[in-house]
């Protein structure tokens, strides 16, 4: 199949690709999704085939506005509504009960739905010009970094879908954050783009599932079905160093070898660089600066696909504000092998 190049001039085309059962890469304010007719179920398996998804990892409707929430969902707690007032459109899943015209294909057969209202505007345009919900995981191959631009998500998946529209890169570069609104306490099942803090400023108590911050055992069953495969890993092994930011470059300066990858903050690039060493070094951002580093992770991890790099070793914010979803990922991509100093 040839994969179309589309730009912020064909969202009409983009649009009607999806209401005819094809296959489009949509730019979002998170990071780029494969989105198909979120209501058509050849089209919605189409995706899993594509990234090579589990079969039981669901995917997240996406929305253009709030009240759309009632056709795909039952019983929309007033907590949702909250939620919504205040962080859509934006990177916040909610997770509700679904109502059954949506496709088990979607859910992977749960009685619950992820819902989203993405906030980039020329993803709002083609899914107001479709006008169907469209099913939308992560454009990137099952496993591997999300895509925070085109090139990204065509490294993966030029062939394998009818089109792609160039939307330039993503502003927030970490997926969105999901919170399952269908207990008796709201849980953050994934933590993203609204951070933790902002989710207890509207709901009061939050839990947070011991999947986000560490390895599920092999016993256990993850809320998110999606939590327990293994995620966003470059092809080299990585290890995180977390802790006070020049104390951890020193230690990774003391620990890698000559021809390790590294990404570290901005600060300490010139430990790293020299004229003995062949190593690749990523910037993440500034130490100071989250959102900058949330906007290179994937980036930076994906980065390390184009080498021949024995190991990787990575820098890690703390886990305040976005830094819990920068962690996040980054110890996911490690199989949380971290080391603290
Ligand atoms: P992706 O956008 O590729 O990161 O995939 C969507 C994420 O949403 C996966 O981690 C899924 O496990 C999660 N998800 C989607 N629907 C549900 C649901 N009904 N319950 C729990 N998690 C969900
Ligand atoms: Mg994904």
């Amino acid at each position: 199949m040839q994969t179309l190049r589309l730009t912020n001039n064909d969202s009409a085309q983009a649009a009607e690709i999806l209401r005819a059962g094809g296959l489009v890469g949509i730019p979002t304010e998170t990071v780029y999704g494969l989105g198909a007719n979120g209501l058509n179920p050849e089209a919605v398996r189409a995706i899993f085939k594509a990234k090579g998804r589990p079969q039981d990892n669901p995917l997240i409707l996406h929305i253009p506005e709030a009240s759309w929430l009632e056709r795909y969902c039952e019983n929309v707690p007033p907590q949702a509504w909250a939620l919504a007032q205040r962080f859509w459109p934006g990177p916040l899943t909610m997770i509700l009960p679904r109502k059954a015209l949506v496709p088990d294909e979607v859910t992977a057969g749960l009685e619950t739905v992820g819902m989203r209202c993405p906030s980039h505007p020329l993803c709002q345009e083609i899914i107001r010009l479709a006008d169907i919900p469209v099913a939308a995981p992560s454009g990137n191959t099952s496993g591997r970094p999300s895509p925070t631009t085109a090139q990204h998500m065509l490294e993966d998946m030029d062939g394998k879908i009818d089109a792609i529209v160039d939307g330039g890169p993503c502003s927030v570069g970490v997926e969105s954050t999901i919170i399952d609104l269908t207990g008796d306490v709201p849980r953050l099942l994934r933590p993203g783009g609204i951070t933790l803090e902002q989710l207890r400023q509207v709901l009061g108590q939050v839990e947070v599932d011991p999947a986000v911050t560490r390895l599920m055992g092999a016993g256990e069953k993850p809320k998110a079905p999606g939590m327990k495969y293994r995620h966003y890993a470059p092809k080299a092994p990585v290890t995180v160093v977390t802790g006070d930011p020049a104390k951890a470059a020193e230690y990774i300066a003391q620990h890698a070898d000559a021809e390790d990858g590294i990404i570290c903050f901005e600060e300490f690039l010139p430990l790293f660089t020299g004229r003995s060493v062949t190593r690749p070094v990523m910037d993440l951002g500034p130490s100071g600066d989250k959102e900058e580093q949330a906007r290179h992770i994937f980036d930076a991890l994906r980065s390390f696909d184009h080498t021949s790099v024995p190991a990787i070793w990575a820098q890690c914010p703390d886990s305040g504000g976005i830094g819990l979803a920068i962690a996040n990922r980054l110890n996911k991509a490690a199989g949380f092998h971290i080391i603290q100093v």
